[in-house]
């Protein structure tokens, strides 16, 4: 048995029960892990939302988490018992213990620990895929982010900034934009009080941005392709606000031929080849001190309600970690 948190219904925070669950033996090429820090992650409230559909109830919530391995199934011979290891995207991780496929989780290295492994897998995974997949970010380019003091957006502050980008960032307060500039975002844009394509094309030159990362969906959408230049790429890429409406195609043409992609970070780690040079990227940096990770709160894990309150109400700074 473990202690987890699960929805048996979609709905509001309310509905994340604290309760208990079976965990079985680890089965053939499985581990049995018992976390000490899960990752608190925006899809985590789709989930329970009903924004993003499950494929079953009950479930346990979450993606990410790092931990010890206590056990391990036939046939596991990469793995071993005490190894500390982290994994971004697996289905259930608010629980104490779980069982996971071998070829699902890394083996983390000394020097990044298990709070910064839990905050760091699922957003730094997005990170690299975003810079330097979906849009390879190039040295002297500018490009603008949304939510730029949020966990995703601390990260990419820091790793666009390595690769050289001028960063422009949006934030919803005086105090978040301090945090964003602190992670090497060079011009803060409060997006609640602001005109930001006003701002971004004064900022550019009147030229616009090659590329925005729109992580925000509905209140954003429109008005990041008025920042875009001609021929430029829509990341859309998050919810916060909530799924983006329907709009029509002609759009693109009409604000300049632009391009609109909406990635997953599923599709960007599918092949285990692609996951560990993903992470082996991201270790790298965190290793080597480029990458650090804002750690703005801690829960613990029974409390997920009020995490998801706060992260939902815009109350949080950087990433969060829930503790079992
Ligand atoms: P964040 O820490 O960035 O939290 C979300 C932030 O969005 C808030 O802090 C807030 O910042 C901003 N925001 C703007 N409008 C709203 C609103 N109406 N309600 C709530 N928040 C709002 O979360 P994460 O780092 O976990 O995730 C960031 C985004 O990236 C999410 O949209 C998530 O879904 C997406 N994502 C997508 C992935 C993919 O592969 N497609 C993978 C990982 C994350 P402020 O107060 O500054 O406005």
């Amino acid at each position: 048995m473990s202690k987890a948190i699960r929805i048996h219904e979609t709905g509001g925070p309310e509905k994340l029960i604290w309760e208990d669950v079976k965990v079985g033996a680890p089965g053939p090429g499985e581990v049995l892990l018992r976390h000490t820090a899960i990752g608190l992650n925006f899809i985590d409230t789709y989930h329970r939302s009903g924004l993003y559909p499950l494929p079953e109830l009950p479930a346990v919530l979450g993606r990410e988490a790092a931990g010890v391995i206590e056990a391990l199934g036939e046939g596991v011979d990469t793995l071993a018992v005490g190894d500390r290891v982290a994994y971004p995207m697996n289905a259930g991780s608010y629980a104490e213990t779980r069982t996971i496929g071998a070829r699902d989780v890394l083996r983390l290295p000394e020097a990044v620990d298990d709070r910064t492994a839990a905050a760091v897998m699922l957003k730094g995974l997005t990170v690299e895929y975003l810079l330097r997949r979906t849009y390879p970010v190039a040295a002297g380019e500018t490009i603008l982010l949304h939510a730029a003091a949020g966990g995703v957006g601390l990260l990419a502050c820091r790793w666009a900034k390595h690769l050289g980008a001028t960063v422009i960032g949006t934030v919803g307060s005086a105090e978040k934009a301090e945090l964003a500039r602190a992670h090497g975002c060079d011009h803060t844009i409060l997006y609640r009080e602001e005109d930001v394509a006003e701002r971004v094309k004064e900022l550019t030159g009147g030229r616009g941005v090659p590329v925005v990362y729109d992580s925000v969906g509905r209140d954003t959408f429109e008005m990041s392709l008025n920042c875009l230049q001609p021929r430029g790429l829509m990341v859309s890429f998050g919810n916060a606000s909530g799924a983006v409406e329907p709009f029509g195609i002609g759009q693109l043409a009409a604000k300049g031929s632009l391009f609109l992609t909406r990635p997953s970070l599923v599709h960007y780690i599918a092949q285990r080849e692609e996951l560990e040079q993903a992470s082996s990227e991201l270790l790298r940096l965190l290793e080597t001190g480029v990458l650090t990770v804002e750690i703005g709160q801690t829960y613990a894990l029974c409390d997920a309600e009020q995490a998801h309150r706060d992260l939902e109400g815009r109350r949080t700074r950087g990433s969060t970690v829930l503790l079992p």
